[in-house]
């Protein structure tokens, strides 16, 4: 060994810390956050995991103690499992128990028969990099497919990286064991290759812990911006929402003049029906009817609830016929299926008024007023009806 360079096991249980800092920080994350908490705890187990193994590193030297130099490579795997874990519970993956306690039992299994002794350190290397490789790759093919999903081929890559980074940094002393089976490949060992792979594992743990940080704080931000959007009773757009969308549809119409219809609806005698049926019975009407609206509507539509029973459907690139014909058959439905509460048919009958954007607008608000004004008329005429605005 060098005598001006700071023995091995120094940096290594520096390196220990750092992984058990990281799972203190998981740890904490997971005790304030209840959305994703089992995920953020199997990371904090695998933080620890890692940084037991490398304590227990550190702690190697003579004699030989089987818990410096199996009960490591232990840690080691079991950490390797609990991502694998935390990662398929995050992606909402199958789970994949039974293979992971199978490897575990038989991994450690194997480790304990081995004993600590030297002549026996090139079997136990090729055995925990080959299993820590294997592990790494199996919890990657779990959740490939639910990140390319989420987040796109190129996003996907940066997140693998990690990954990718660690299987070359287990790759390494495996190949350089596996071609010189006299020599013990220890990571303890002071030699540039070890003290690379100490490098690359810190990179790597900075990456995932700071990479997943970021990828859970944008998760539960989505959750929260579709939250704010929604109506909480029938989870449908709200009033807010379809503003925004329609805000962004007055912009595309002016750059691409291909016009759009507003369904302004409201249910008909709904206060009687909260009077006969309760206000419970009321609330069922409004979710079965909210389904129902969602039901009528093209996939590019947007349907909203923007009052108390009163609800805006946005129909992009339709003029006045096509929108009346989609009203009439909403309608139609409406009618012909009323609605079962605790056995009673209740009929929840609708008006609807309809509005095209047109030439002389000078806002997405004019629209909306002759959409309201012809639901007005539809009510005055009778209700049951639609009525085209002028
Ligand atoms: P019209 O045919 O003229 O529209 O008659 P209407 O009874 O539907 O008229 P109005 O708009 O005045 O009544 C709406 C009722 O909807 C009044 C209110 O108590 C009820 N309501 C508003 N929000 C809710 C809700 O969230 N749940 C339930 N059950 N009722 C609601
Ligand atoms: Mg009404
Ligand atoms: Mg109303």
């Amino acid at each position: 060994m060098s005598t001006s360079a700071p023995p091995i096991t120094t940096m290594v249980s520096l390196v220990a810390m750092q992984f058990m800092l990281y799972a203190i920080g998981w740890l904490l994350s997971g005790l304030l956050l209840r959305d994703e908490r089992r995920a953020v705890l199997c990371w904090a187990g695998f933080m620890a995991c890692i940084g037991l193994g490398f304590l227990l590193t550190s702690q190697r030297g003579e004699p030989r103690t089987w818990l410096a130099f199996n009960g490591s490579g232990v840690a080691f795997i079991g950490g390797l499992l609990l991502l694998w874990i935390g990662l398929a519970a995050f992606y909402r993956r199958s789970r994949h128990y039974r293979e992971q306690l199978v490897t575990f039992v038989v991994l450690a299994g194997l480790l304990a028969w081995m004993g600590a002794g030297v002549e026996q350190a090139p079997a136990r290397v090729l055995l925990t990099y080959g299993a820590d490789m294997w592990i790494t790759l199996r919890l990657m093919t779990t959740i490939h497919s639910a990140v390319r999903a989420d987040y796109g081929q190129r996003l996907a890559v940066t997140i693998a990286s990690p990954a990718v980074l660690i299987i070359a940094a287990f790759a390494v002393p495996f190949g350089r064991q596996l071609m010189d089976l006299d020599r013990p490949v220890e990571i303890h060992r002071f030699d540039e290759a070890n003290l690379r792979s100490l490098y690359l594992y810190m990179v790597a743990a900075a990456v995932f812990n700071f990479g997943f940080m970021a990828v859970v704080t944008h998760r539960l931000l989505a959750r929260l911006r579709d939250l704010s959007h929604r109506d909480a009773l029938t989870g449908l757009f709200n009033r807010r929402a379809i503003e925004q969308e329609l805000q962004r549809e007055w912009r595309r119409w002016r750059r691409r003049r291909d016009g759009f219809a507003l369904l302004s609806i409201d249910l008909d005698h709904f206060k009687q029906i909260n009077d006969t049926h309760g206000h419970a019975g009321g609330d069922q009407v409004l979710i079965e009817t909210s389904r129902r609206l969602l039901a009528h509507a093209r996939d590019t539509d947007t349907v909203a609830r923007t009052g108390g029973e009163e609800f805006l459907m946005l129909l992009p690139a339709t003029d006045m016929r096509g929108a009346a014909l989609a009203a009439e058959r909403l309608l139609a439905h409406l009618r012909i299926h009323p609605i079962t509460l605790g056995g009673i048919a209740v009929q929840a009958t609708a008006s609807i008024g309809i509005a095209q954007v047109m030439e002389g607008d000078a806002d997405v608000a004019a629209a909306l007023t002759r959409a309201d004004r012809a639901l007005y008329r539809a009510k005055s005429e009778g209700r049951d009806r639609l009525v085209l605005a002028d």
